[in-house]
């Protein structure tokens, strides 16, 4: 099956900023930032949508949220304020299908989303 760009990224096949890694997650600067801080949290599980998630799942979920609230506070938009996002399919907007949680901010976010 082909690689996505998230698994060779992983795979260190292609770079990328890497603000954070362990057995299960990496974080990684977007290479197209919509806001100063856009950070993507990446399961190292490969699940295509949300639409894939299983109840196995659940704490690799509870990580991923774990660890946005962290990287925002370690990059001081905390209080501010910023927003996490999962994208699915084509009206979500995914253009990657390996699940991924944005984490934007950095500046005033307007909503709702076009
Ligand atoms: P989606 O549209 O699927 O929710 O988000 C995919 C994100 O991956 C986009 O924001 C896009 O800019 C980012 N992206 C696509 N290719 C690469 C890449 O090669 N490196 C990095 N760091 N981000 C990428």
């Amino acid at each position: 099956m082909t690689k996505t760009i998230f698994e060779k990224i992983i795979l260190r096949e292609i770079p990328a900023n890497i603000h954070y890694e362990d057995d299960d997650i990496i974080i990684i600067d977007d290479i197209n930032p919509v806001a100063p801080v856009h950070l993507l949290i990446i399961p190292k599980k490969k699940i295509e949508t949300l639409n894939d998630l299983n109840d196995v799942d659940a704490e690799l979920i509870s990580n991923m949220f774990q660890a946005a609230k962290k990287m925002a506070t370690k990059l001081g938009i905390d209080k501010s304020g910023y927003r996490t996002i999962f994208n699915c399919n084509e009206d979500g907007g995914q253009t990657v299908y390996h699940i991924h949680l944005h984490l934007i901010g950095g500046r005033s976010l307007a909503w709702p989303p076009g």
